[in-house]
C-alpha cells in the first residue's frame, strides 16, 4: 500500500467501526458479526502502530482500549457549550479589539488566560455538591460522565463558602505530561496502541466505562467559567477569584490587562514560557471582564463576541540532515531516524527526528546534506515536514531504505501490508540480544538490582553475555570482572546478590521478563494465574490459550511461535537449572463448597441486599469463576437493577441466561 492508500484504509476503518459501534450499542441492531468487527479493529490497531502519524483522535482505539462510549446517557446543556473564536495573528486580535471599542467604548479590560489543550468539561453544582459533570458533545448535549469525573481529586465534590444554590462551573479536563509519559510507556510495554499526546489520554480517559480504571490515572482541571441563574458577580476577574475560595482550582497565571498591549505583552510572554509547564496549552483565551458588558456584547451563532482564542502556531525550524541511522528494537523493528545539526525548538535542542518507516523516507524523497523543516506539535517527537529542494546540492544522492540489517546484515523482512521492516535474526542480531537481557533485568521485569542498562551491554561487548541465562554464570567471572574499569568490589558484589535474588522473583516476572512478542505484563500475569507452569503453558494449544481471559489469537499465536524454536526452550530450561520460578506459588484455597466449580459468571446492575462485591466473593468462596466480560465463555449473568442495555443485548445474542441473586443463592444451597 502507498502511504496514501494506508491513510485512506485508516480513515475508512476509523469510520466504519464507529459506525458499527453506533449501530450495535444505540440502535442495538448491529450490521456485522464480532468477529469481523474484532478483525477490522486488529488492523486498525496495527496500523496505528506503524503510523501513528495518521492516527485519527476519534478513532475507536483512543476510547476505551476497544470498549465504547455510548453509554453513557446523554444530557442537554443548559447553555450551550461554544466554541471561541480563533486566530493565529495578532492584526486579528487588534481587530477583534477594534469591534469591541466600537460597540462599547473604550473603557474596559481583558482577562488573559491560558487556553489549556485537553477535554472541556460542564460540571453542575446543587447545594454545594457535584451532581453532575457533562461533556461538551455537540456544543448542545453531551454525555454525563459524572461518576468517572467524581474520581478526580481537584474536582471538589462538596464545596465551602458563600456559594450560589444552583450554578454551573467549565473548565478543562489534562493530564500533566510526565504523568502522560509514563501511562503511555507502560502501555508501550504491554503492546497497546500509545495516545498521541496528553489530551487523547485525557479524553480516552474520561470515556471509559469503567471508574476504577479512571481512578487509576492522574487527571487534574482547570475551571475557567461560571454560569449561575441570577449574575451575582460584576466581572469574570472576581468570580475566578471567589470560585478559587469555593474550591476549584483554577490556573494562577490568569492575568487582568488594561487594553490590548497588555494582553499582547502576556501572548509573547507566554510564546515561550509555555514549554516550561508540565502540561500542554495551545494559545492565549482573552475575555472582556465586565459580565455586563460581555451581556452586551453577546454571542454568535457559534462563539461569545467577548472572547477569542490566540493560538500558537506549531513552531518549525530549518536545519540541515546530516546522517540517517537505523535504530533496532529489541524486538528487531526497524526505526529510521533522522540526525541533524542540532536546532533550538519549541524550548528544546533537537538534533533528531524519526522518519518512522521506509514509505515515510520515500514521501520526503530525502537527499544527502538536505535542509529540512522540522516541526514539534503536539506530539512529543520532533518530525520531518518537508525539505527544502531549492537548498538541494547538485548531484545530491537520494537516501535509500537499507535491504540488510545495519547491524547484523541479515537480509530486512516486511510482512505483508506492513510498513515496518524487520530483523529476523533475534537471537543473533546484537540490539536485539541485548535489548533482551535489558528488558529481562529492568524493573518492571525482573528488577534486578546492581545490574545497569549499560552494564549489559558493556558485558555484552566483552562477551560476557549472549543469553539471559547467562546473568546466572556470571558468578563464575567475578574475577575477570574485577579487572574492568570502573567496577569496585562492592558493586560487583551488589550485582551478584541482585542476581541471585532475582531467583525468588515470581511466575509472572519471569515469564513478561523472556520479552516473548505481545505478552505484556498483564497478559503474563493472567497466563501465570492459568496455567500455573510452564509445561503446561507450553504444552497448550491454540484452543486452549484462547480460553484465557485477554489472550486473542495474536497472543496465542506469539506463544506457540516461541515455544517452536528450540533455542528458547534451551534458554528456559537452563534457567530452571539456575534456580528461576517456572511455577506459580499455589494458594492453598479452601472453598466453603464446590457447587459452583468449573461455572463463570459476570454480576451486572444494583441488587437490594447485597453489594456486587458480596456477590462475586460468594461465587468464588463455592469455586465459581467471575469474568470481567460477556462472551460465550459465559455461563450466567447475575443481573441486578439498571443493567446497561448494550449488556442486556449481548447476552440475549449469546443466549446467555440471567439469573437474580435469589436463583444464585439457590445453586449454592445445600441439598
Ligand atoms: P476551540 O475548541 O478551538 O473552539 O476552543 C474552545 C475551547 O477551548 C473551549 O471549549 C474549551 O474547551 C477550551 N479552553 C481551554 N482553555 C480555556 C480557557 N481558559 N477559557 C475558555 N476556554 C478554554
Ligand atoms: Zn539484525
Amino acid at each position: 500500500m502507498s502511504l496514501f492508500e494506508v491513510k485512506e484504509r485508516m480513515d475508512m476503518l476509523v469510520k466504519e467501526l464507529n459506525q458499527h459501534n453506533y449501530n450495535y450499542y444505540v440502535l442495538a441492531q448491529p450490521t456485522i458479526s464480532d468477529y469481523d468487527f474484532d478483525k477490522k479493529l486488529d488492523e486498525l490497531i496495527a496500523l496505528e502502530k506503524q503510523h501513528p502519524e495518521f492516527q485519527d483522535p476519534d478513532s475507536p482505539t483512543q476510547k476505551v482500549g476497544g470498549e465504547i462510549t455510548k453509554e453513557f446517557k446523554t444530557v442537554k446543556h443548559k447553555w450551550p457549550m461554544l466554541s471561541l473564536g480563533n486566530t493565529y495573528n495578532e492584526q486579528d486580535l487588534r481587530d477583534f479589539d477594534e469591534r469591541i471599542r466600537k460597540a462599547i467604548g473604550d473603557d474596559f479590560e481583558y482577562v488573559c488566560e491560558l487556553k489549556f489543550d485537553g477535554f472541556s468539561i460542564s460540571l453542575t453544582y446543587e447545594d454545594g455538591k457535584l451532581v453532575r459533570a457533562v461533556t461538551r458533545g455537540d456544543g448542545t448535549q453531551g454525555d454525563d460522565v459524572t461518576a468517572n469525573i467524581r474520581t478526580i481529586n481537584r474536582i471538589p465534590r462538596k464545596i465551602q463558602g458563600n456559594y450560589p444554590e444552583n450554578f454551573e462551573i467549565r473548565g478543562e479536563v489534562f493530564m500533566h505530561r510526565p504523568a502522560f509519559e509514563r501511562l503511555n510507556s507502560e502501555r508501550l510495554e504491554n503492546d497497546e496502541v500509545p495516545y498521541a499526546n496528553p489530551r487523547n489520554f485525557a479524553s480516552g480517559t474520561i470515556k471509559l466505562q469503567d471508574s476504577r480504571e479512571v481512578a487509576k490515572r492522574p487527571l487534574d482541571c482547570f475551571l475557567y467559567f461560571l454560569y449561575t441563574e441570577k449574575i451575582v458577580f460584576k466581572t469574570h476577574w472576581e468570580s475566578l477569584q471567589t470560585v478559587k475560595e469555593w474550591g476549584f482550582h483554577t490556573c494562577e497565571h490568569n492575568r487582568l490587562c488594561k487594553n490590548i498591549n497588555e494582553a499582547l505583552d502576556f501572548i509573547h510572554e507566554w510564546s515561550n514560557k509555555r514549554h516550561k509547564l508540565s502540561y500542554d496549552i495551545d494559545g492565549i483565551v482573552l475575555k472582556v471582564n465586565n459580565y455586563d458588558q460581555q451581556q452586551e456584547l453577546g454571542f454568535t451563532a457559534k462563539s461569545p463576541r467577548w472572547a477569542i482564542a490566540y493560538k500558537y502556531k506549531a513552531e518549525e525550524v530549518e536545519t540541515t540532515l546530516e546522517h540517517v541511522s537505523y535504530q533496532v528494537g529489541r524486538t528487531g523493528a526497524i526505526t529510521p531516524v533522522a540526525n541533524l545539526k542540532p536546532v533550538l525548538l519549541a524550548g528544546t535542542t533537537v538534533k533528531r527526528a524519526t522518519l518512522h518507516n521506509a514509505n515515510e523516507m520515500e514521501r520526503l524523497d530525502l537527499h544527502e546534506g538536505d535542509s529540512v523543516f522540522v516541526e514539534k506539535g503536539g506530539e512529543i517527537i520532533p518530525k520531518i515536514i518537508s525539505v527544502n529542494t531549492l537548498k538541494r546540492k547538485e548531484g545530491a544522492k537520494k537516501i535509500r531504505y537499507p535491504d540488510i540489517c545495519p547491524e547484523c546484515g541479515s537480509n530486512l523482512v516486511r510482512k505483508e501490508g506492513e510498513a515496518v521492516h524487520y530483523c529476523p535474526n533475534d537471537e543473533g542480531c546484537p540490539p536485539q540480544i541485548v535489548g533482551k537481557i535489558q528488558h529481562f533485568i529492568s524493573r518492571k521485569a525482573m528488577d534486578i538490582e546492581g545490574l545497569g542498562q549499560e552494564t549489559i551491554e558493556a558485558f555484552y561487548r566483552k562477551g560476557y553475555l549472549e543469553h539471559i541465562s547467562d546473568l546466572y554464570r556470571l558468578h563464575e567471572k567475578k574475577e575477570e570482572l574485577k579487572q574492568l574499569e570502573r567496577f569496585g568490589e562492592k558493586s560487583i558484589h551488589n550485582m551478584l546478590e541482585g542476581i541471585e535474588k532475582s531467583k525468588e522473583m515470581p511466575f509472572e516476572k519471569v515469564l513478561f521478563g523472556l520479552g516473548i512478542r505481545y505478552v505484556g505484563e498483564t497478559v503474563a500475569r493472567k497466563i501465570a494465574a492459568h496455567f500455573k507452569n510452564i509445561d503446561s503453558l507450553r504444552n497448550a494449544g491454540f484452543e486452549e490459550l484462547t480460553l484465557v481471559d485477554e489472550i486473542g489469537d495474536r497472543i496465542a499465536e506469539s506463544l506457540i511461535d516461541y515455544f517452536q524454536d528450540e533455542r528458547h526452550n534451551e534458554q528456559i530450561a537452563l534457567l530452571q537449572q539456575y534456580g528461576l520460578q517456572f511455577e506459580g506459588i499455589k494458594k492453598e484455597v479452601t472453598f466453603a463448597s464446590n457447587r459452583l466449580e468449573g461455572k463463570t459468571f459476570l454480576i451486572s446492575g444494583v441488587f437490594e441486599r447485597f453489594s456486587r462485591d458480596e456477590l462475586s466473593n460468594l461465587i468464588e468462596s463455592h469455586n465459581g469463576k467471575i469474568l470481567s466480560g460477556i462472551s460465550s465463555k459465559l455461563n450466567y449473568l447475575v443481573a441486578g437493577e439498571n443493567m446497561g442495555p448494550s449488556k442486556l443485548e449481548k447476552a440475549n445474542k449469546l443466549n446467555i441466561p440471567l439469573i437474580s441473586d435469589n436463583e444464585l443463592l439457590q445453586m449454592i444451597k445445600p441439598d
